[in-house]
């Protein structure tokens, strides 16, 4: 039986990884669940699977929760809550589907604990990618990566060295813009910007997909989890989204893994690696994907993409930077006070003024308020009037 505490349980990771766990509920038993403001999701989710332990991190929604809680189940309230969650229990793995830097420091307590990480939050690698997994390797914890395209790569170097690798391919969907003109792109609104053509995701990750910023941070995510050099990444539009990752080897092979755009396929994996455990998933009948297309990313029309490969080279504190940035402009974007073409220009231009190291996850998470600060700026200088 394995011990599971879930990250952002009441989220679209969240809440599938309960999916999985319904379909095998021998296996794992939920130990603790963690939230940020959702209290019907979280309760429904509490009076389902019995954790031992809930956190929230809004305080006022944790008080609605509080009188509802079933007796015996301790709460953990506030901004610290994920982390002092991750302290209390007693778990063998974690799904960590917090989005943004928010999941940093949950992950650091799971890998100083020692457990397994099943990383869904790629902002964690993303931000602080150097000493978590410096960390893992003191420990002796492990990173699992849920991340589909990093989940794919990692099924493919099953057993492989490092070293043979010529080069991996991530794939991109090129998210709901991938065909427009520049200038429609840049004024795309809110709307047409959310409407994934594959993925189910919330909205951070969406916007993400249609700038292909989340490309960038996979890039980013992939230079750490497998330690790759810039030159051995590439990215391609893949608009079927079948085709994971790939991976091609020094002798010329290449793996891939595939299958329909869910995410609960690399959930299950994740909670059961290194087994294979059987699931109810569908696989697929490859005739009816007789059209899968590849093409090359046109960073004029996505200048996001190109700041992953960036942000690797120049480390330190580039990739907190960029993360942080492109946190504050997005929301910004969804509170319609900039354009979407201004994403990734505000990324850029606090990446370009972005000062100092940042080796240490505290030296990093302060760079990341620093960039959030100078993107929410140069977004209030876009949007005067609603500033
Ligand atoms: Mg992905």
């Amino acid at each position: 039986m394995q011990r599971l505490l879930l990250l952002g349980s009441t989220g679209s990771i969240g809440r599938q990884t309960l999916d999985v766990v319904r379909a095998n509920p021998a296996r794992h038993r939920v130990v603790g669940l963690g939230a940020r403001q959702d209290v019907a999701g979280l309760l429904d989710q509490v009076r389902e699977f019995a954790p031992e332990r809930v956190a929230m991190c809004e305080p006022e929604a944790a008080e609605r929760l509080r009188g509802h809680l079933p007796p015996g189940v301790a709460l953990h309230v506030g901004p610290s809550a994920l982390v002092e969650l991750a302290e209390a229990c007693e778990y063998d793995l974690a799904v960590h589907g917090v989005v943004g830097a928010a999941g940093v420091l949950p992950s650091e307590v799971v890998l100083a604990k020692g457990r397994v990480l099943a990383l869904a939050n790629k902002e964690s690698l993303v931000v602080a990618g150097g000493p978590l997994c410096a960390l893992a390797r003191r420990t002796g914890a492990s990173i699992v990566p849920v991340d589909s395209e990093h989940s794919a790569v990692f099924q493919c170097l099953r057993g492989e060295d490092l070293r043979r690798v010529r080069k991996v391919i991530l794939t991109a969907s090129g998210g709901p813009l991938r065909a427009w003109p520049l200038e429609r792109i840049r004024a795309a609104s809110i709307d047409e910007a959310l409407a994934h053509p594959n993925w189910k995701m919330g909205p951070r990750i969406t916007i993400g997909s249609a700038t292909l910023m989340n490309k960038a941070l996979e890039i980013i995510e992939l230079h750490h989890l497998f330690d790759l050099e810039p030159e051995r990444i590439e990215v391609v539009v893949h608009p079927q989204s079948i085709v994971h990752s790939m991976v091609e080897f020094v002798d010329g092979s290449v793996v891939a893994q595939l299958g329909p755009p869910d995410m609960r396929v690399p959930i299950h994996y994740a909670l059961h690696h290194p087994d294979r455990a059987a699931g109810p998933w569908r696989g697929f009948d490859v005739r009816s994907m007789a059209h899968l297309t590849f093409e090359e990313p046109d960073l004029e029309r996505f200048p996001a993409l190109a700041l992953g490969w960036r942000v690797v080279r120049e480390g330190g504190s580039a990739g907190a930077v960029l993360n942080a940035a492109d946190e504050a402009a997005v929301e910004a974007f969804l509170a319609g006070r900039i354009a979407f073409g201004d994403i990734s220009d505000i990324v850029a231009r606090t990446l370009d003024a972005r000062r100092g190291p940042g080796d240490a996850v505290g030296e990093l998470l302060e760079a990341d308020q620093q960039a959030r600060a100078h993107a929410r700026q140069l977004a209030d200088a876009l949007a005067p009037e609603k500033a």
